[in-house]
């Protein structure tokens, strides 16, 4: 007998994102949006939170990545069964596409937390007989089929997501939409907050959109346009027809095309931007809004390596719960924070080596690059002058890469094809590797495990970024490009180093790669690497500063005590 009626006693937040990575084994993220929306769930039940979280099943999941041997990327289906960590629940709900009815049904998982909270997490699901066969395809793919095959997956998750939570009994309190995939669940809203008017030629006067508003909380993650969906009102009238009326859909999604990021600000009280910078470069991009700025977190004890679990365990106990404490750094000894990270770098030097056949020199520095392969994320930035980086670094410097383009982003994959063929002309000079398949697996080795972690991306395009607070709390300094959450985590030579000018433009065509470049190479060579072999307390320093200045603050503890009393309070 399942005790799952108990979630809906108390009313919840309802946490929407298409995608959530909560582990490896279920495997329905792409990224760093997945990742923080796993990491905010599990935040969410240490703090207990009352929260409930809705996303897709993915059945076919996100892809497998090898790289072929002339450097180009392949994929294949990463498959998994939710019976095997999940509970199926009894209720349905129906949405209408295309015409056709389409059945929708949940699997329960319970995220569980040392403290006693739980979370439950309802994963969508259309394969159920009876629907259309290709309607039980929906929920299959993550960011796969065509804007056709998007739309569906959105009503699905929005809409459907919405009223199952109904069906099931789930008395919710806010709903909040981590990113604009979720933007539909408002009309769902609307057509519930629907009220009669005496003068009944208002048809617009019925529609409560004041009511809605006051139940929405929205976060968008991204400058990139790609990042938010807009479709076409012919093709929204095919697939979802009416759910309001279309004069109204247009006022609240745009004009000419339906764009869900507009929808979802037009309709939530609280807007929020994933660090102080992209609150001001959304301004911009969504004039006339108020946007707020709750920068992003990663969930502490998920990405500490068991080297630090154990150090912060032993000096600073309860930080997991109260990752403040970790503010106290200073109370463990030099050479233990040192130990701890040479234990974490030969953990991640023995998987490199079982999966590449490279054995890197654990002496050297070892620089880390390794994120979704997306091209203003400029992965092989690095590489731009090739002997100005021999002069610097031969016999000095290794690094290791990682990260999957998406399977339709052709200029992602050239990006991993050309850092391949450098790997193969630096060998014997400068030691690099590519390791496959970057997920949350290979995250939770590689990070801790280098000793100074990069990120270059075209400013001002990196929303927030949260690789870099994992690296942080292993005490591995950033190495960064003052954009996202790094221009609040940033104090030169204290915290780590940035590269390139000041962020001072809100634009997002700004493009300064000949200073980037240039500034990347002179840090190295003038700063770090010199910090790095002949001065090593001086570099520990750098590395406690990394956890007692960093990762004590921008973590999602913190993060979701500000939603708690900033936005789902209100
Ligand atoms: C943390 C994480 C990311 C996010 O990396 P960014 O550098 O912030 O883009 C992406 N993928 C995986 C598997 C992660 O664990």
């Amino acid at each position: 007998m399942s005790d799952w009626k108990n979630f809906t006693r108390e009313p919840k937040i309802a946490y929407f994102s298409m995608e959530i990575g909560l582990s490896n084994d279920i495997p329905t993220y792409s990224g760093g949006l997945g990742v923080l929306a796993g990491d905010t769930i599990k935040t969410a039940a240490d703090l207990k939170v009352p929260m409930v979280a809705v996303t897709l099943v993915c059945r076919k999941g996100y892809f497998l990545q090898t790289i072929d041997a002339e450097g180009w990327q392949q994929e294949y289906p990463r498959e998994w069964k939710p019976e095997t960590f999940m509970e199926l629940l009894p209720g349905k709900t129906l949405v209408t596409i295309e015409g056709r009815d389409v059945k929708v049904q949940s699997w329960l998982y319970r995220v569980k937390s040392p403290t006693g909270g739980q979370v439950p997490v309802l994963f969508l699901d259309t394969d159920i007989p009876g629907n259309d066969d290709s309607d039980r395809r929906i929920t299959d793919e993550l960011y796969g089929g065509d804007q056709g095959y998007r739309l569906k997956q959105e009503i699905v998750l929005g809409i459907g997501g919405a009223r199952l939570l109904d069906t099931l009994g789930f008395s919710i309190r806010k709903y909040h939409m981590n990113e604009g995939h979720a933007s539909l669940l408002t009309l769902e809203l609307l057509t519930r907050a629907r009220r009669p008017v005496e003068d009944t030629w208002d048809e617009r006067a019925s529609w409560d959109t004041r009511r809605v508003t006051e139940q929405c909380v929205f976060t968008t993650h991204t400058p990139v346009e790609a990042g938010h969906d807009r479709f076409p009102y012919d093709l929204v009238q095919r697939i979802m027809g009416e759910v309001i009326p279309l004069p109204l859909l247009k006022e609240l999604a745009g004009k000419e095309i339906l764009n869900t990021t507009m929808l979802a600000m037009n309709l939530s009280r609280f807007v929020n931007g994933v660090a102080k910078k992209h609150g001001e470069v959304s301004k911009v991009l969504f004039p006339g809004f108020e946007i707020h700025a709750i920068t992003n977190g990663i969930h502490p004890f998920t990405w500490a390596s068991p080297y630090f679990v154990n150090l912060f365990n032993q000096y600073l106990p309860s930080w997991a719960k109260e990752p403040e404490l970790l503010v106290r750094v200073d109370l463990i000894p030099d050479e233990e924070i040192w130990d701890a990270h040479c234990g974490a770098k030969a953990y991640l030097f023995q998987y490199i080596e079982e999966t590449t056949g490279v054995r890197l020199d654990p002496e050297l520095l070892t620089v880390g690059f390794a994120r979704r392969s997306a091209t203003y994320k400029r992965g092989d930035l690095i590489f731009s002058d090739i002997d100005r980086l021999l002069e610097i670094g031969e016999g000095k410097l290794q690094l290791v890469f990682g990260g999957k383009a998406h399977p339709r982003d052709r200029a992602g994959k050239e990006v991993i094809h050309r850092i391949i063929d450098q790997v193969k002309r630096l060998r014997g000079r400068i030691d690099c590797v590519y390791l496959e398949n970057y997920n949350m697996d290979v995250a939770s080795r590689l990070i801790p495990g280098v000793d100074l972690w990069l990120n270059n991306p075209l400013r001002p395009l990196e929303a927030s970024g949260t690789s870099g607070m994992k690296a942080a709390l292993n005490g591995v300094p950033n190495f960064s490009v003052l954009d996202g959450w790094w221009i609040e985590g940033h104090i030169e030579g204290v915290t780590g180093w940035g590269i390139g000018p000041a962020p001072t433009d809100n634009s997002v065509d700004a493009n300064h790669s000949a200073e980037d470049v240039f500034d990347l190479y002179h840090k190295l060579e003038k700063t770090i690497l010199p910090l790095f072999y002949q001065d090593r307390p001086g570099w520990i320093r750098i590395m406690k500063n990394a956890i007692g200045k960093n990762a004590y603050y921008f973590n999602t503890h913190v993060m979701m005590r500000r939603y708690v009393t900033e936005a789902y309070m209100h």
